[in-house]
């Protein structure tokens, strides 16, 4: 799918990157501007499709181009070529639901314009669906921001850093927890590493199983060019790479040259915050799916909100999760719903 990180290039260019964290950037769309905008189910297919198909309707069995619109209760769409009917959702991560497309709409905004993310309680009785649907929704626009791996590589310089969700180490420096924990995030917390491109302002951020030194040069080297300088608090983890510049908290400076890491540290704060306040219950086996949201949020949060919607539908576009996985977790153990 193009359109991702051809929406990164443009926002490298086009979009004032250094504003104050927290800050509401672009213009909005207000509640009543959208009802007007999306009062049925039509208005909102047609632009769920204008945005999936950007080229043209094609059929999401082959890519064929030979489509036409046969009467048929749910199923909107055919395919000449291999039969099969299909509407706008089939191929995305809202295929298998018969949630209207109009819900997704509002559960898209309600999302892109809160700073903290919607909760799917908030979602529940925004939209008056049931607590099961309003999870099956919100764990779906999540799912968009999970690419699965780095759109764009960061051309630097970069800031890398990790952090741990959950438990009460957070004001412990980072060295001394790496010796405490020998490069294991500590019982009942989650270790997280991130980079933050200083010139575009962009993240990316993984769960990991450890901090080891392998574990997080592979983390920069996925989503940083090569020749990137990067930042780093004191540490030696990332001195394999060939441009490597530290930061020594450790000895009173918080900047040394242009080695600030604050940008990272305001990341993982509103991160936190939006942990704790916002999501009470996430299961650690969902974590990894809540960063790479966060982080996509984070990415696209100078545009205006009708942008981000739009961005939002486009990454729901070709991404697919099925609801085994999502119920059962990644070991195959029934994990709590959230
Ligand atoms: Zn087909």
């Amino acid at each position: 799918m193009s359109y991702v990180p051809n929406m990164l290039k443009a926002m490298k260019t086009n979009v004032n990157i250094h504003k104050a964290a927290g800050k509401s950037h672009g213009s909005g769309i207000s509640l009543l501007e959208l009802v007007t905008k999306f009062p049925y189910e039509d208005a909102a297919r047609r632009r769920f499709e204008a945005i999936i198909w950007t080229d043209g309707r094609v059929c999401p069995n082959r890519g064929s181009d030979d489509t036409h619109e046969p009467t048929h209760a749910k199923m909107p769409c055919r395919c000449r070529a291999c039969k099969r009917y299909f509407s706008v959702k089939t191929g995305t991560v809202m295929a298998q639901s018969s949630i209207p497309l109009v819900n997704w709409v509002y559960a898209i905004y309600l999302d892109v314009s809160s700073l903290k993310r919607v909760s799917s309680m908030k979602l529940h009785r925004g939209l008056g669906i049931t607590a099961m649907t309003a999870r099956f929704m919100q764990q779906r626009i999540r799912v968009a921001f999970d690419a699965g791996g780095p759109q764009v590589l960061f051309e630097g310089p970069v800031e890398v850093d990790e952090t741990y969700l959950g438990g009460k180490a957070k004001n412990m420096h980072a060295n001394k927890r790496r010796e405490k924990t020998h490069g294991r995030a500590p019982v009942g917390k989650t270790a997280v590493v991130g980079v933050k491109d200083r010139e575009t302002n962009k993240v990316a951020a993984k769960v990991v199983e450890n901090v080891h030194a392998a574990t997080l040069v592979e983390f920069v080297d996925d989503h940083a060019e090569i020749d990137a300088t990067v930042y780093t608090d004191g540490s030696t983890l990332y001195s394999g790479r060939s441009a490597h510049e530290a930061v020594h908290h450790s000895v009173g400076e918080n900047v040394r040259g242009k080695g600030n890491r604050n940008d990272v540290e305001s990341f993982w704060s509103m991160l936190k915050r939006a942990h704790q306040g916002t999501f009470h219950r996430l299961s650690a086996n969902h974590l990894h799916r809540y960063v790479a949201e966060f982080c996509g949020h984070h990415n696209i949060r100078d545009l205006d909100t009708a942008k981000r919607m739009a961005h939002t539908v486009a990454a729901m576009g070709g991404r697919r999760l099925t609801y085994d996985v999502l119920a059962v977790g990644p070991e195959g153990v029934a994990v709590e719903p959230w």
